[in-house]
């Protein structure tokens, strides 16, 4: 499609866009009275109006119905989690019975590596992408120092070559050939959050799998943002947070899948509760833990019922609309929003560099050449909410359920009088 820096175009493409009407679905903050722009979807989704209706359902029954809540409510609470996986799954490419949800994501990944990080005298190093998300970073450092193993030596990180801005995918296949039977574990973040590269998961897992490692996903970044099959790709494990793409408010509960595989296996280790008996006896209180019989066995705890309700309000949506419709629109998005840079770039004479590669989902991580934190606050008291790393990256992720072409416009409007301005 040939683009054109216009208003008109822009809103030329909103009206064909078949998603177009579900912004207004969504609660926007607004800035000098306007509608904001928004492009942090990647840290914190906005709320969907549908949200609030479920937590006053919640309230309403714990009000009216305290204790019996648990069995006699609309959604009763004690199993009201499970009508979470049948949506994720389609999400992520699983079986229903692959997901559960639970706790936050830091949480999962070292429940989950309790399961699936085993480390032997022979067998013990993890791969991972460098400067990973630091709370993935921190984990994966203590749990090595749990087993009693030196980070040092245990955690190999892949790197970028230099002057690359994006990791290479034979790199990282190459690296887990290289630590070969010494491999216990792959686990690197799907997209990556900071220059929103996607990673080719099918293949790494494949690689992974070949070594005799098993291999797990952190998709914070990428569960409804990109194409997921974690079953058809032989993923062992993953987990992911729902404030980020999946719009299910700020710290909100975490999915987690485990592959078919792995469940109903006697010998799996792994920390339990009573949430994660089988729940045809588990108010029987018996001594004994039978797990249940899906990816629910990992589960300790009865479910935060109002972190789960606005997770199940905002699935709804993804139900409604399907995530082929969210990536196709997504695509002609972030290429809109590329264009439009390179237009600005053009006129301001900046020089703005791309650091996301092709494989890429809704975010843009920019480098502003030559500008600094007070373009970032223009943006900002305009009401463009974007998310700033020193030295100077913007990182611009318009979700594809709540953003315009116009938006991009007119971000680019603002983007181009901030640097004017600056300069006169
Ligand atoms: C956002 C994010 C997290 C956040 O973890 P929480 O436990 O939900 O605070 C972890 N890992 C990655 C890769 C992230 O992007």
């Amino acid at each position: 499609m040939q683009f054109k820096n216009s208003l008109a175009f822009a809103q030329q493409l909103d009206k064909e866009d078949p998603l177009h009407s579900y912004r207004s679905k969504f609660h926007f903050p607004k800035v000098k009275g306007n509608q904001v722009i928004y492009f942090t979807g990647n840290s914190l989704g906005l709320q969907p109006k549908r949200t609030q209706a479920y937590v006053e359902e919640v309230m309403t029954d714990w009000a009216s119905l305290a204790v019996e809540g648990h069995f006699y409510a609309d959604k009763p609470w004690w199993d009201y989690h499970e009508r979470l996986a049948a949506p994720l799954a389609t999400i992520v490419g699983a079986q229903t019975q692959e997901i559960s949800v639970m706790n936050t994501l830091t949480v999962n990944l070292h429940l989950l590596m309790v399961s699936f990080y085993r480390p032997t005298t022979k067998r013990y190093k993890i791969i991972c992408e460098e400067k990973a998300f630091p709370s993935d970073q921190y984990m994966l450092a203590s749990q090595l120092r749990f087993h009693g193993l030196d980070p040092k030596d245990a955690l190999v990180e892949v790197k970028k070559r230099p002057g690359e801005n994006a990791w290479r995918t034979e790199d990282i296949v190459a690296a887990i050939d290289e630590v070969g039977d010494a491999l216990a574990l792959v686990l690197i973040g799907g997209v990556n959050y900071y220059n929103g590269q996607v990673f080719d998961m099918k293949t790494i897992t494949a690689a992974g799998k070949k070594v005799g490692a098993y291999v797990g996903w952190d998709l914070a970044h990428a569960a409804g943002n990109v194409k997921l099959e974690l079953h058809n790709w032989d993923v062992d494990f993953a987990a992911w947070c729902s404030y980020k793409y999946m719009n299910s408010g700020p710290g909100n509960a975490s999915g987690l899948f485990v592959h078919e595989k792995h469940l109903n296996t006697k010998d799996i280790p792994r920390f339990e509760g009573w949430w994660g008996t089988k729940k045809e006896t588990r108010f029987l209180m018996k001594p004994e833990f039978e797990p249940m019989e899906n990816a629910d066995a990992w589960q300790l705890s009865n479910a935060p019922i109002l972190s789960v309700a606005p997770y199940l309000a905002s699935l709804t949506l993804f139900d409604e609309v399907g995530m082929e419709a969210l990536i196709q629109k997504r695509d002609t998005l972030v290429a809109y929003l590329e264009f439009v840079l390179h237009e600005i770039d053009k006129v301001v004479d900046a020089s703005f560099e791309i650091i996301t590669p092709k494989d890429r989902g809704c975010q843009l991580s920019v480098f502003l050449h030559g500008e600094g934190k007070s373009l970032f606050t223009y943006l900002m008291e305009n009401g463009v909410i974007t998310d700033w790393r020193e030295p100077n990256v913007i990182r611009l992720a318009p979700a594809p359920f709540y953003c315009s072409f116009e938006d991009m416009y007119r971000f680019g409007q603002i983007l181009k009088n901030g640097i004017l301005n600056k300069n006169s």
